[in-house]
C-alpha cells in the first residue's frame, strides 16, 4: 500500500468545478490585481475575518510577508528585540530580521511550542514583541504568554500559519494577540493555488497601517502616505480561497478524526502522541511523534510505501543563518533533543482508517526492529 504524506489532488476533486468557476470569474472580470480594491480579495478578507471572529483581515502575498508587515506596522526599530521560538519554520525569525529587528530565540516545551516559562529571563529593555507559533496546529499557552506580554508592554504576533481554525479557550488563534498572521501556501490547512497570506487584527489603526504597507504605502490610487512594498494577494488566489474556506471546518474535523485513529492504533506503544491540551484544540496540520531511531524508522517506512516528513531537521539557532548569534546546543536543550527525533506521519483530510492502520502497523514493526537492534547492538536490516 502507498500512503502519501498529503493529497491535495484528492482534496480538490469534489470541488473542482467550483474552483474552475472561481478562476474563470476572475478572468472574465479582469480582476487579477485591481489595487487597492479587488472585489475577490475584499470578499475573502471579510469572509476569513468572520470565520475567525475578528474585525480586520488584510490579505498579502504570503505568510512570511504577513509576519514582516505586522512587525513593520509597529515601527520596529533597529535595536529592538523580538522573541521567537527555537523550533519553527525559518519564516518566523526571517521576518524579524527583514523588518529591521533582532532575533532572540527561546527554547520550546515538550510539545515543541514556545516555553513561556523561559520568557521573562529573556526580556530586556529592548524587547518589543513576542511571536508565539502555533506549531503543527496546536495553540500555544496564550493566557500565560499574554500575561507576560502585558506586564512588560510587549506586542504579541501569533504566527498561525499552521493553525487555521485551531482554538484556545474557544477562540480562534490569530485573534488573541495584537496580530495574527496566516499563510495560505497550498499545503497549509487552508491553501490557495500558489503563495498567499493574511494578517488579522482588532485595531482599526493597525489594519490601516498594514493595508498601506502591503500596497506601496497607499490606500487610494496615488496617495502614497509612506513607503510600503508590494505584498498583495491576487484575485485568483482570493477566489480559490473563498471557495475552499467553507470546507475548512470539516477538513479540520477530518484531521482531528485521523489523529484520534492514530492514537487508538498506537495506544500500546511508548510514543508520546499529539493531542488537545486542556485549553487548546489542535487542528493537526502535522501529526508529529518523537522516535529515538528516527532516521532508521523513516527509511523503513519509506521502503513499505509510506511518506513521512521531518519538521524540522534543524532547530533555528543551529542553522548557519544564525551562526552569528553564537549559540550552543546547551542553550536550547529541548529544541536540540527534539530536532533529531521528530517524525511527521501522513495526515490529511480524507486519509482512510485503512491507511492509518497500515502506517501504524508498519511503524510498530519498525519500532520493535530498531529497539531490538539497539539492544542487541546488531545492524538494522533495511
Ligand atoms: C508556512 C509558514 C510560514 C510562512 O508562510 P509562507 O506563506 O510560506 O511565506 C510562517 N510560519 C510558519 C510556522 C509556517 O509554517
Amino acid at each position: 500500500m502507498n500512503v502519501p504524506f498529503a493529497d491535495l489532488k484528492m482534496l480538490h476533486a469534489p470541488i473542482n468545478s467550483e474552483l474552475n468557476d472561481a478562476i474563470q470569474e476572475v478572468i472574465e472580470t479582469v480582476s487579477f490585481i485591481g489595487t487597492p480594491n479587488n472585489t475577490f480579495v475584499q470578499k475573502f478578507e471579510s469572509e476569513f475575518a468572520a470565520f475567525l471572529g475578528i474585525k480586520h483581515c488584510i490579505a498579502c502575498a504570503n505568510g512570511t510577508d504577513a509576519l514582516e508587515l505586522a512587525l513593520r506596522a509597529i515601527d520596529l526599530r533597529a535595536d529592538e528585540e523580538v522573541i521567537v521560538p527555537a523550533r519553527t519554520w525559518i519564516a518566523t525569525s526571517e521576518a524579524v530580521t527583514y523588518a529591521g529587528g533582532k532575533v532572540v530565540f527561546v527554547d520550546v516545551d515538550e510539545n515543541g511550542l514556545l516555553d513561556w516559562r523561559l520568557l521573562e529571563q529573556l526580556i530586556t529593555s529592548k524587547t518589543r514583541a513576542i511571536i508565539p507559533v502555533h506549531l503543527y496546529g496546536l495553540p500555544c499557552e496564550m493566557d500565560e504568554i499574554l500575561d507576560i506580554a502585558h506586564k512588560h508592554h510587549l506586542i504579541v504576533i501569533e504566527d498561525s500559519a499552521q493553525a487555521h481554525g485551531a482554538t484556545y479557550k474557544g477562540k480562534c488563534v490569530g485573534t488573541l494577540g495584537d496580530f495574527g498572521t496566516f499563510s495560505f501556501f497550498p499545503g497549509k490547512n487552508l491553501g490557495g493555488f500558489g503563495d498567499a497570506g493574511g494578517i488579522v487584527c482588532h485595531s482599526d489603526e493597525y489594519a490601516q497601517k498594514v493595508k498601506k504597507l502591503a500596497n506601496h504605502g497607499r490606500l487610494g490610487k496615488f496617495d502614497h502616505e509612506l513607503e510600503g512594498r508590494n505584498s498583495r494577494m491576487d484575485g485568483i488566489q482570493a477566489g480559490i480561497l473563498s471557495v475552499k474556506l467553507p470546507f475548512l471546518a470539516n477538513w479540520n474535523i477530518e484531521r482531528r478524526a485521523a489523529a484520534e485513529k492514530y492514537r487508538e492504533c498506537l495506544v500500546g506503544t511508548s510514543l508520546n502522541l499529539p493531542n488537545d491540551t486542556i485549553d487548546a484544540m489542535h487542528v493537526y496540520h502535522l501529526f508529529v511523534v518523537e522516535i529515538e531511531a528516527r532516521d532508521d524508522v523513516r527509511q523503513q517506512l519509506k521502503e513499505v510505501g509510506i511518506d513521512t516528513g521531518i519538521h524540522y531537521p534543524m532547530a533555528l539557532p543551529f542553522l548557519s543563518a544564525y551562526k552569528y548569534l553564537n549559540h550552543s546546543h546547551q542553550d536550547f536543550p529541548s529544541a536540540y533533543r527534539q530536532m533529531s527525533r521528530v517524525l511527521s506521519l501522513p495526515i490529511f483530510p480524507g486519509i482512510t482508517d485503512n491507511q492509518i492502520e497500515y502506517v501504524t502497523e508498519s511503524l510498530i514493526k519498525s519500532l520493535n526492529l530498531t529497539q531490538r537492534a539497539r539492544r542487541g547492538n546488531i545492524s538494522v536490516p533495511s
